[in-house]
């Protein structure tokens, strides 16, 4: 089971201002910004970025992700004003649900339009600090968006692998005007991720997928700013978060952000958000090893679903998002695609526009209120990962199709 305590103590040589990488398998520590690694090159487990000293509120100033700098590994950054995004209410879902509060932490207002942008503005930065020329990632869509958007801020060659045929307009429409190279794999997901490990691994180009514990760094963001907002607008914190899962990165990020809070003395251990993950039922191995008690997720081989963001089979983050959702008393479950299309209507009921993956935050929640799995006196926030445009095909199937009139107005008013 792997190791997720963060302590001070004890400072490894290898630190670089005060920041170091660890093997949350083994332990083992590496300097952060000499060589360039992505996992553990004893036990090939995950790493995770340590401080020597953990930040809390007092220490954050401004806006957006660079608020939260001093909860950063690299100062400086490549930033177009990723962060700050709402935290709005959606009465419609509340009445619905039913729960003591209900808020939306939209992620999707982002500037590339999902929350890619905050683990890249941090990622990429790190990429210019190593020194490196060229980029890579494998992705579903957002990524690509976002690595191509950042990459090209930085002057860096880009190259994005996605699965043929499987990735939304918006986001391959992105990730070509942002100018990366875009390569069409004849496979799923978790194929382009094989591909460009091992790119990575030969030194070919440096990793921007959620395997980069630096990118996650900048995703921890997402849980500080909603604490903040979720106090400044009730004066207490959420007892849930319900996200949706693909590789697991989130989970991990937002758990990350909460353990830091508490090792700087910021927050109590009970107060730490229960984390509920959300899977579409063709792409659901998280949730089995959830539900089954697995030590660690099955990866399954085929996966399909209406929400390509979480069409992933081998959630790469795994190891560190099930302690994530054991650790803080969350649960995971999953949502058919019609269950997801529901909940992205009534999202878009309440004004707010997401695509289809986003969706699966609120049909989950819908779904474990039905079970009883969520409590009514519980104060609870669902992540919507990724804007409504990003994914005009699936917005366009799920609203209403469009009335031909005849050029007149007694043609309009015979439809009213
Ligand atoms: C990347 C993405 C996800 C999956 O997030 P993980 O951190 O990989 O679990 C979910 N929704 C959208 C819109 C995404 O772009
Ligand atoms: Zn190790």
């Amino acid at each position: 089971m792997a190791d997720l305590t963060l302590s001070t103590d004890t400072v490894p040589d290898v630190a670089e201002d005060g920041v170091w990488l660890t093997c949350i398998e083994c332990g083992e520590a590496y300097p952060p910004f000499e060589d360039v690694i992505y996992e553990c090159a004893e036990c090939g487990g995950l790493l995770e970025a340590r401080y020597d000293e953990y930040a809390t509120f007092e220490d954050f100033d401004g806006e957006g992700v660079w608020r939260y700098a001093d909860a950063l590994p690299v100062s400086g950054s490549v930033t177009i004003d990723e962060g700050n995004t709402p935290l709005y209410e959606a009465p419609g879902i509340a009445a619905d649900v039913d729960v003591a509060d209900l808020r939306v932490k939209h992620e999707g207002m982002n500037p590339t339009g999902s929350f890619k942008d905050r683990g890249m503005t941090v990622g990429v930065r790190v990429a210019e600090r190593l020194g490196v020329d060229r980029l890579v990632c494998a992705s579903t869509g957002n990524t690509s968006a976002a690595l191509a958007a950042y990459g090209a801020r930085s002057n860096l060659e880009t190259l994005v692998l996605l699965p043929a045929g499987k990735v939304a307009a918006g986001k391959l429409a992105q990730a070509s005007l942002h100018g990366a190279t875009i390569l069409e794999v004849d496979g799923n997901f978790d194929d382009c991720l094989d591909i460009v490990a091992e790119l990575a691994n030969m030194g070919e180009a440096y990793l921007l997928n959620s395997l980069n514990p630096f990118r996650l760094e900048g995703q921890k963001t997402i849980g500080l700013e909603m604490l903040e907002q979720f106090e400044a607008d009730t004066g207490d914190w959420p007892d849930r978060i319900v996200l949706p899962v693909g590789n697991a990165g989130n989970t991990a990020a937002l758990h990350k952000a909460f353990r830091e809070l508490v090792e700087a003395g910021a927050m109590d251990d009970e107060e730490v958000p229960a984390l509920t993950g959300v899977q579409a039922e063709g792409a659901a191995p998280m949730v089995e090893a959830i539900e089954n008690d697995y030590e660690a997720v099955r990866g399954w081989d085929d996966v399909e679903t209406r929400a390509t963001a979480i069409r992933i089979g081998k959630p790469v983050n795994a190891p560190k998002a099930l302690p994530a959702i054991r650790e803080t008393g969350g649960t995971a479950v999953a949502v058919s695609d019609d269950e997801i299309t529901d909940a992205q209507r009534a999202l878009a009921e309440d004004g707010i526009g997401v695509e289809p993956a986003s969706a699966a935050s609120v049909a989950g929640l819908r779904k474990l209120r039905d079970e009883g799995v969520v409590a009514d006196d519980e104060q609870v926030v669902c992540l919507t990962t990724g804007h409504l445009l990003k994914d005009p095909d699936a917005a366009a199937a799920a609203g209403s199709e469009p009335t031909q009139v005849p050029n007149d107005v007694d043609g309009v008013l015979d439809v009213l």
